[in-house]
């Protein structure tokens, strides 16, 4: 039998933390009961430099149930990071992981499908929603228009999956091996490989507690997405380089016909405009390939993606 772990991101959860707590042991309980996990699996939640009573919780759950660990990070890091820090921590323990939010807005009976699969010999198992009922209209649009630009660049991410997925061990393994500080989980594990599954669920509403993801913080998220895996923007300044380029070379010649008639003096006004649009280009230009360059420069210095303050296991 596997040793699951369950892993999760709380960032100021203290509104949902005991019933998600409650909840989760619960489930860990039932399934270990069934003979469907190891009596050695545990649940971990990671406390992403709450500045509420989230880590409190979080000891108190574990000194009520041997089940919950806990992992504190020494500063908000954010969720992907922390998702990260928590996988890392029990790679070596876990046989195989569920990562899923503090809230349970997705569905945990899911886990028995992801377990299913895993039985099949599948290494990593997407949750996969299946109506986005419970979403305002804003986050669904907004979502579908995530994938769509994600597509049309060319980032292959399983469609309608958040963070909701089960890993195996060398799936985790394979993960830590990529030195990435520009961390786009749902971007990377599909670059894995090995054998995968979907399994849909039913995407509830948050019952306690405010969503950490504001607008800002889906649109750095989604702006992470696409520049950190996809070279595309710079491909289509190149192009728009050429384009602008050919274009030039058909005003010079249109120029020097209005030149050699003499009436030079009325082409002022097209010269200052190309001047300033082409500047303007540059400038564009410049701006996205110093992101890429800021890229460049965080991977070269190597910093450590996460320092945990305390883990209690
Ligand atoms: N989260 C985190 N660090 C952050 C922001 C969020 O660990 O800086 C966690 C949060 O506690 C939750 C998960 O990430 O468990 C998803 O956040 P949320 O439910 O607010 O996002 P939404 O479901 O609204 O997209
Ligand atoms: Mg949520």
């Amino acid at each position: 039998m596997e040793c699951l772990y369950l892993v999760i991101p709380c960032y100021n959860e203290e509104a949902v933390l005991p019933e998600t707590g409650k909840r989760l042991t619960e489930k860990l309980h039932t399934l270990i009961r069934d003979g469907k996990v190891s009596g050695q699996s545990r649940i971990a939640f990671v406390d992403d430099g709450s500045k509420d009573r989230t880590w409190a919780l979080i000891e108190e759950l574990h000194a009520h149930d041997g089940l919950v660990q806990g992992i504190r990070l020494s500063r908000n890091e954010g969720h992907q990071n922390a998702l990260l820090a928590g996988l890392m921590t029990v790679k070596d323990q876990a046989d195989i992981t569920v990562t899923l939010d503090a809230d349970l807005q997705d569905d945990i009976d899911a886990i028995d499908g992801f377990l299913e699969k895993r039985g099949e010999g599948c290494d990593v198992v997407y949750g996969v929603r299946n109506s986005r009922a419970s979403d305002t209209v804003f986050k669904r649009k907004t979502a579908v228009c995530f994938y769509r630009l994600m597509q049309t660049l060319g980032v292959d991410i399983v469609y309608n999956h958040a963070d909701y997925r089960l890993m195996s061990r060398r799936a985790v393994e394979a993960l830590s091996r990529f030195r990435e500080v520009n961390l786009f989980l749902r971007g990377i594990v599909p670059l894995i490989g090995f054998r995968s599954d979907t399994v849909p669920y039913e995407r509830h509403e948050r019952f306690a507690g405010q969503s950490k993801y504001p607008l800002h913080k889906m649109l750095a998220f989604a702006w992470e997405g696409v520049t950190s895996f996809s070279v595309k923007p710079i491909r289509l300044i190149a192009a728009t380089g050429a384009i602008i380029f050919s274009v030039s070379i058909l005003m010079l010649l249109y120029f020097l016909f209005l030149f050699l008639q003499g009436k030079t003096v009325a082409g002022w006004t097209s010269i200052v405009i190309s001047i300033w649009a082409i500047g303007g280009l540059q400038i564009l230009s410049t701006g996205i390939i110093g992101e890429y360059i800021g890229k460049i420069y965080l991977e070269a210095k190597g910093r450590p993606q996460y320092l945990i303050d305390q883990y209690l296991q």
